[in-house]
């Protein structure tokens, strides 16, 4: 099986966004949208990660939510100031951070792993971990 054995920090972060192998592009990530695969079907890359591998996932999907939650609030107090519609804002910033890390959860574990392998392309090699 031919696959690239050092893909760039952008096919990398590619194929985070579509979830599938970050080695060779083309297995899927997911069984369903909580539920990840032990390994690559395609090229047997092993999705096993040691314990507490995935807090950086965590981390991404919070930084996620957080700039969402900033980017959200200065639109909406710099287009209605100065009478801020804070109810509203209230009410669209609890719904979106509230389902943003569920809709993202997937992509933040598929791009964690994408950015460690650009960090660390020598798991490519061995397989996984
Ligand atoms: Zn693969």
């Amino acid at each position: 099986m031919a696959t690239d054995p050092s893909p760039g920090l952008f096919t990398l972060i590619w194929r985070g966004i579509r979830k599938v192998c970050p080695v060779c592009g083309r297995g899927k990530l997911f069984r369903s949208w909580f539920k990840m695969r032990d390994h690559c079907g395609v090229c047997g890359y092993s999705f096993e990660r040691e314990e507490g591998y995935f807090v950086g996932a965590l981390i991404v999907n919070i930084a996620v939510a957080e700039a969402w939650f900033f980017v959200l609030f200065m639109v909406v107090v710099i287009a209605t100031s100065p009478g801020v519609a804070w109810g509203p804002l209230l009410i669209v910033a609890l719904v979106t951070n509230g389902l943003l890390p569920v809709v993202f959860y997937p992509y933040s574990k598929s791009l964690w792993m994408a950015v460690d392998l650009a960090v660390h392309p020598a798991r490519a090699a061995r397989g996984g971990p």
